[in-house]
């Protein structure tokens, strides 16, 4: 199944082999169980601004700057971009909003796998549209050591966000590694869609309410019901990882 997957990779890609030196994590969802806090969060801003948005939207945005997920709502209401000095106020409410749920936990397979990751030798990299502080801050306490500090692509980093494949492309730089020797591990389909695009092979994990049908109709190479499941299969993928 695995090897199917990769070969299906490596013809589309014209890439000859698949040579694993680094592990691309993208944060919500993946590495923090913080989702379901943040579709919260951002259905009670957007309705507070009388912005029609539902918490299934906020799944299917995911990863999208918080930028580019207003103005979604505001074009599709008002057909223009919001105004700047709005983006910024509603922005701000969310990241309060989503401060005020309880402090959200890793992920339950994400600690193990990232320790299977580093005993690998594989090196492990941030990749997230997030610019909130407070989760960035909360990745050094509850992933101590794990991500080196050049090791992360974050909101401050790109121009463009996911589903652009900027923040993976510049993830492959920041590790030093071209397109073949990665791997993207991905919940949402707009961060599916980002390491697709940026030709590198990408792992889905469905850890919330989407079809998985979604994730991968956006591009993913495999799809894995958990992280946990993933953690499980980890082994048996990465002997296969070269063809
Ligand atoms: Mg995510």
């Amino acid at each position: 199944m695995y090897q199917e997957a990769i070969n299906n990779y490596l013809k589309r890609t014209g890439q000859e082999a698949l040579r694993l030196r680094a592990v691309l994590f993208d944060m919500d969802g993946v590495l923090f169980d913080s989702m379901p806090y943040h579709a919260d969060a951002w259905a009670e801003v957007m309705n507070r601004h009388g912005l029609r948005f539902t918490r299934e939207e906020a799944f299917l945005h995911e990863g999208r700057t918080g930028a580019a997920t207003i103005n979604i709502a505001y074009r599709r209401q008002y057909g223009q971009d919001a105004p700047p000095e709005l983006i910024q106020q509603m922005y701000q409410e969310k990241c309060e909003a989503f401060a005020r749920h309880p402090e959200p936990g890793r992920m339950p397979g994400a600690p193990e796998l990232l320790r299977k990751v580093k005993e690998a030798g594989l090196v492990p990299v941030l990749v997230t549209g997030s610019g909130q502080r407070t989760l960035l801050d909360r990745l050094a306490h509850h992933y101590p050591g794990v991500f080196a500090p050049g090791r992360m692509v974050t909101a401050f980093d790109v121009k463009r966000g996911k589903p652009d494949p900027e923040p993976y492309l510049m993830s492959l730089q920041k590790a030093g590694v071209r397109a073949n020797e990665a791997v993207v591990v991905e919940n949402a389909p707009i961060g599916v869609q980002a390491g697709h695009a940026a030709g590198i092979f990408t792992i889905a994990v469905n850890t919330g309410p989407l079809d998985g049908q979604v994730l991968l109709n956006a591009g993913a190479d495999l799809l894995f019901p958990s992280m946990q499941r993933l953690c499980d299969e980890w082994e048996a993928f990465f002997r296969q990882r070269v063809s």
